[in-house]
């Protein structure tokens, strides 16, 4: 098969590249989308609370005050041209998705409304009342859909990528219904898989988050970056890790302890329950390890998250989605009870090594959206900062790979073999052969190793301990694939899966056991403070066979100096 572009991942970032690509080439270039679960599957859909821009500067906002505050949050690890491209790039993709038809939440004057979020200055996320990411996603289907030349191949699981001589050629990918493998050429690509996904047993990704993308671009020869840095959101709702939107503190919402004590004022006297996610799930963890956790009847201790001081007609309708999680999930109205909350595995900082533009060290290939460290987000991501970080490097990377593919042709040869190659890798090697120990078991122990040798604190002894489950893991003959059909073979694509976040669990605890000091979400409690002397400074990891290949690049740093982070 071929096409010009190939957009790997339909979430937020590779349908908006989708669009951008069609648009600037007037919809001459044929443009694949290749996504492993239904277009409207992904887990942009499930953003919840806003997107942020600068909207009214007229009135008190600033973009130097977008951009302090996303380097502050940061904790000085995020490049900060990034950031200024960044928050200067912003607004645009708002109206745009205005224009697009977005059903954004109004002000009484009719303009767009704007909700506070944690570690912003200023209130300027953007939102549709809490089903954020459902409506963007809406949108940005709807328009991509009007171009004939995108070509969606839903799920279809992308397995490699086809590079040659550090340029890229193209990828193979299973078609799900078949189970027929496919050699898609193509003059370029983006990579837009998202985050790691469900590295964690308690988090708050769709069960198909997985960091497939991640490691196909890494063993194609893509580095990674800054992977180490693991976002945990406070309030995961207890037990089942769904995500309660920081929208419900950003409207009012107020976190207690088992003593019903606001126990933030000890940790973020100014900001309180709106201090950045790394500080606050922090606090939270805590007041749990010293006792002040509510202990759960399913023996996991929690603390609480109070709704019922907002007024109930604004809950019903700004946070209408959390409300209906919990009275569905919980058996609990929050218009009258406090939710159990614990902090949660959410989001990946770290990803594929990128330039300011989203491009990859290999000559043809982009990333973009949560698979891509760009890097804005640094040591901690501000909330609502992704999915505009989606929308903008959509574009960017859109633009950028739909100008390459105009500009070059496709190469004279194809190196099949390496198709060839990946069939017998599938096929031969994995299909049909029992596993002799069942892969769900080694997901189970991998996500078990990260939630208690990797999580909010970290330390040496327990790394170390932590990196030697996994490698184990790694060394443990579980490729196999008991189920030997061809169609619908989740099996199959699950097998491919766990390979992954096996080797993304390595890669996680070996750049954190490296980084010996304690920045933004990396909390290391054998190395306290943050370190600028020795650490101001990105991580890269390559793949090699015998396992991850550490270095490291400066911070790229104009305006801003370290300085200490108080909220
Ligand atoms: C519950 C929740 C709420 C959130 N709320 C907010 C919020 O309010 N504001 C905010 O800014 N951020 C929020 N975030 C973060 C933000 O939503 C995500 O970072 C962002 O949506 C990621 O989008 P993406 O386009 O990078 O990828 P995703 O939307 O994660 O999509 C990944 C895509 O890649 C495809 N894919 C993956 N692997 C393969 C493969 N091997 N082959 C083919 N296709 C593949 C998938 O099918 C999917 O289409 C939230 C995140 C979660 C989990």
């Amino acid at each position: 098969m071929e096409h010009d572009v190939v957009i790997v991942g339909s979430g937020l970032a590779g349908l908006r590249a989708a669009i951008e690509a069609s648009r600037v080439s007037r919809g001459r270039l044929s443009v694949a989308v290749v996504t492993k679960t239904q277009v409207m599957r992904s887990h942009s859909v499930s953003a919840e609370g806003g997107t942020a821009a600068v909207l009214y500067p007229e009135e008190g906002d600033s973009f130097e005050s977008h951009i302090y505050d996303t380097i502050k949050g940061s904790d000085f690890l995020a490049d900060q041209n990034a950031v200024e491209l960044f928050v200067h790039s912003a607004p645009r993709e708002i109206i745009q998705l205005e224009h697009w038809g977005m059903p954004w939440a109004r002000r009484e004057d009719g303009r767009i409304a704007q909700r506070a979020f944690g570690g912003m200055s200023y209130p300027r996320a953007c939102f549709a009342e809490d089903k954020v990411g459902f409506f963007e996603m809406q949108t940005l289907y709807d328009t991509a859909l009007k171009w004939d030349n995108i070509a969606f191949y839903q799920e279809w699981f992308a397995t490699s990528l086809i590079v040659e001589e550090n340029r890229f050629r193209g990828l193979t990918a299973i078609e799900m219904k078949t189970g027929e493998l496919h050699a898609i050429k193509a003059k370029s690509c983006i990579i837009a898989t998202g985050g790691a996904g469900r590295m964690y047993t308690f988090a708050t990704f769709g069960h198909s988050s997985t960091p497939d993308g991640l490691y196909i671009a890494y063993k194609a020869g893509a580095p990674l970056k800054d992977m180490e840095f693991v976002q945990f959101h406070p309030t995961g709702l207890v037990p089942s890790g769904i995500l309660i939107t920081e929208a419900a503190r950003g409207e009012g919402g107020i976190l207690l302890n088992a003593k019903e004590e606001r126990f933030l004022k000890r940790y973020a006297p100014q900001k309180m329950e709106l201090a950045p996610r790394d500080i606050v799930s922090r606090a939270m963890y805590t007041e749990i390890l010293e006792g002040r956790g509510v202990e759960g009847p399913d023996g996991m201790s929690h603390l609480w998250l109070d709704l019922t001081v907002i007024e109930p007609e604004k809950l019903k309708r700004r946070l209408a989605g959390i409300r209906e999680i919990c009275v569905k999930l919980a058996g609990i109205d929050p218009v009258n009870e406090k939710i159990p909350v614990r902090p949660v595995a959410h989001y990946y900082m770290g990803g594929i090594h990128t330039n300011i533009y989203g491009a990859t060290p290999i000559t043809g290939l982009w990333a973009a959206g949560e698979a891509a460290c760009i890097s804005i987000n640094g040591a901690n991501r501000l909330g609502s900062n992704s999915t505009i970080e989606c929308l903008v490097w959509g574009r960017i990377t859109g633009e950028a790979a739909a100008k390459y593919a105009m500009e070059n042709g496709f190469s004279s040869s194809f190196p099949t073999e390496q198709a060839e190659k990946e069939e017998k890798r599938i096929f031969d090697g994995l299909l049909g052969k029992a596993p002799r120990i069942n892969p769900y078991e080694v997901k189970k122990k991998m996500q078990r190793t990260m939630e208690s040798h990797c999580h909010i604190y970290r330390d040496e002894k327990s790394m170390i301990e932590g990196l030697r489950m996994i490698r184990e893991l790694k060394q443990l003959p579980y490729m196999g694939v008991e189920d030997s059909s061809r169609a619908y073979n989740t099996n199959l694509t699950n097998v491919l899966e766990i390979e992954a976040m096996v080797n993304v669990g390595e890669i996680i605890v070996t750049a954190a056991l490296q980084r010996r000091e304690s920045r933004g979400a990396h909390a290391r409690r054998d190395y306290p403070k943050r370190d600028d002397q020795n650490w101001l400074s990105h991580t890269l990891i390559h793949y090699t066979v015998e396992g991850p290949e550490l270095s490291y690049a400066p911070v790229h740093i104009d305006k801003y100096q370290p300085v200490e982070r108080k909220y």
